[in-house]
């Protein structure tokens, strides 16, 4: 075992009892630290030597360069957050500002080079050497004559030791070395400020953060002090207001985290605020669990682990929805960051969807119209400026739930009398997909489109996309008549089995496409306008009679629509015999148009198309 001494430049000493004892590794590491605060080195030794303080270092710098003693460097203190640094490291508490970046005073710094060189020669080291990088810094090995700089920021949440001192370390380390009489810097020593380790540039106006740790501070104010909240982040995305040192405010109003450090936060891009506004990061409380995933579920997930359960969950809803499931799990991880928002957290809301949106009713909404979840969020007024409102948000039993409302959002969002994003449905294109959502003004930032496809490049999330059955049929030159109105301003869409059998209704709507998905989703089910006539799907009597096939590929569907699947087989040109008649969605848009069933039992044709079709 190494002989432990002390360094001679101690002006003063007070033992902490807050230390565990003689260290278990030989010293091959110094973590400077900044206290934050120009303290005198009897202020920090009276504030060490209570055990209520729960900390310590090896020496302490006051702000006169005065070396302070208050752990032995035989004994292993609780200075960085980490056993095993501590075990190994001398511990070194620097008097610095109170504020980012944490600046030290000349005479401070000056002593911290002395103290490091007389550390380095009394256990044999040539080299001091930093690397600027945790992985490399922590699984390093030195040589019997090298000591490694660590710092505080890499084991825990911390700023320590302040972007002054981080950003001079490579210049410590190299002072040191040519002290020492060392060879040299080595390759890393003299490395000056890493741009890696330090983010800076932030975006003007709002942005998101995503952050890296699960445990990253909120504070109530821009600076390190006695300002904790006593809650954390979580890791996810979330969404910065304001910028002060380096810190930023978070939309939520939940208070400050800071952002300069690259291990624990990246800086994403400027967002709009409408859209981003469900996005908190407050503290979670349980959710009580029901039959479907609790998003819960997704607190302690890692952001891959993450997209492995909402991936399947996403193609389940491609089937019954047709919209991408790419693009729904892109929404959800952007929407909930990775299912760890608030809203997803506490109400299983995983997109932000409000208790009422624009006024817009939509079939098929799996919200139960009552359970509501209530939280602050800012908005912004009309002059840029922010205000915090309270609002209601749904409140969903499940995952899945938040799911298949989002869709059916998308699906049934009308503007006027236009679907707002019609051609979402069925659409195979990611790209255009997204472009649809934006176009829709689903959100206005102006990279959403970018953002969403990025998550669906990252995440490789189009494997989980359905690709059998999005696939609309040879390309719609001619629009179909309907001749059923696509909104009604009296009366009601009835969808039930049978008109007589009113027990049997499923919903009555407004909008026919709505009330069409909801025969989709339900078989044997019609949609019965007010005077009981079925309006869709239309099965005529004119049969049988022969039509002309005009080109090579027309698909054969299971069905009366682009929503039910190809066989795999085309019907090449030629006459053939339609046998029974309905209507269905002919595009993905979902206008309606006549469908034909083949004699032969092959499967229905679209008959909508006179580039197609034609009676024979
Ligand atoms: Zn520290």
């Amino acid at each position: 075992m190494a002989t432990y001494t002390n360094s001679s430049l101690v002006a003063y000493k007070k033992l902490s009892p807050n230390h565990s004892g003689q260290r278990t590794h030989a010293i091959d590491r110094i973590s400077p630290h900044c206290i934050v605060g120009q303290c005198t080195a009897e202020g920090l030794g009276d504030w060490f030597a209570k055990s209520s303080t729960q900390a310590s270092s090896n020496y302490g710098i006051d702000k006169d360069g005065r070396v302070g003693m208050y752990v032995e460097e035989k004994n292993r203190s609780w200075c960085t957050s980490s056993n095993a640094n501590d075990q190994r490291a001398i511990t070194i508490e620097c008097a610095s500002d109170t504020t980012h970046p944490y600046a030290m005073r000349d005479a401070v710094y000056q002593t911290l080079i002395k103290l490091c060189v007389d550390i380095c020669k009394r256990y044999g080291k040539k080299k001091l050497l930093w690397f600027a990088d945790k992985t490399k810094s922590l699984n390093y090995t030195p040589a019997s004559d090298e000591m490694v700089i660590t710092v505080h920021r890499w084991f825990a949440n911390k700023s320590c030791p302040g972007d002054w001192l981080y950003s001079r370390l490579g210049d410590l380390a190299a002072k040191v070395t040519a002290q020492l009489g060392g060879s040299g810097t080595g390759s890393t020593a003299g490395t000056a400020t890493p741009a890696t380790g330090t983010n800076k540039n932030f975006p003007e106006g709002p942005f998101t953060v995503t952050v890296l740790i699960d445990d990253l501070n909120i504070r109530k104010s821009a600076g390190i002090g006695d300002n904790l909240t006593g809650k954390y982040t979580g890791k996810g995305v979330f969404t910065i207001t304001e910028v002060r040192n380096g810190w930023g405010k978070l939309k939520s109003g939940a208070g400050w985290i800071y952002l300069e450090n690259a291990s624990y936060v990246s800086i994403g891009k400027q967002v709009s605020p409408q859209k981003e506004e469900a996005k908190t990061e407050e503290p979670k409380e349980e959710v009580k669990t029901a039959s479907g995933l609790q998003a819960t579920e997704f607190k302690n997930l890692s952001e891959a682990e993450a997209v492995k359960k909402i991936g399947p969950l996403a193609t389940a809803d491609q089937k019954k929805s047709g919209i991408l499931a790419s693009i729904t799990a892109a929404q959800f991880i952007l929407e909930s960051g990775y299912g760890k928002s608030e809203l997803a957290q506490n109400a299983n809301n995983c997109f932000g969807m409000k208790k009422s949106l624009s006024g817009n009713t939509w079939a098929g909404s799996s919200w139960d119209g009552k359970s509501i979840y209530t939280k602050k969020t800012q908005e912004q007024n009309t002059d840029g400026s922010y205000v915090t409102i309270t609002a209601d948000f749904r409140k969903y039993p499940c995952v899945e739930d938040s799911i298949a409302d989002h869709s059916a959002y998308l699906l049934g969002a009308m503007n006027g009398k236009a679907q707002r994003y019609a051609g979402l449905k069925g659409c195979t294109d990611y790209k255009k997909a997204a472009q649809l959502i934006k176009d829709g003004g689903y959100a206005t930032s102006l990279t959403y489109v970018q953002n969403l496809c990025s998550i669906i490049e990252r995440w490789n999330l189009t494997q989980y996309d359905v690709k059998e059955e999005a696939a609309a049929p040879a390309p719609a030159k001619e629009e179909t008549k309907t001749e059923t109105p696509a909104t009604l301003t009296d009366g009601w869409y009835r969808v039930r089995l049978a008109w007589d059998n009113p027990g049997s209704q499923k919903g009555a709507f407004k909008v026919f496409e709505n009330a069409r998905v909801c025969v989709e989703q339900n078989p044997g089910y019609s949609v019965f306008d007010d005077n009981g006539n079925v309006v869709y799907p239309i099965r005529t009597s004119n049969v049988p009679y022969k039509v002309r096939v005009k080109i090579d590929d027309l698909n054969i569907r299971t069905g009366a629509g682009v929503n039910h699947k190809t066989t795999g087989e085309y019907t090449k040109k030629g006459v053939f015999t339609i046998v029974e008649e309905a209507r269905g969605p002919v595009d993905s848009k979902g206008t309606v148009g006549l469908w034909g069933r083949l004699k032969s039992g092959a499967g229905w044709i679209c008959l909508a198309f006179s580039a197609y079709t034609e009676k024979a």
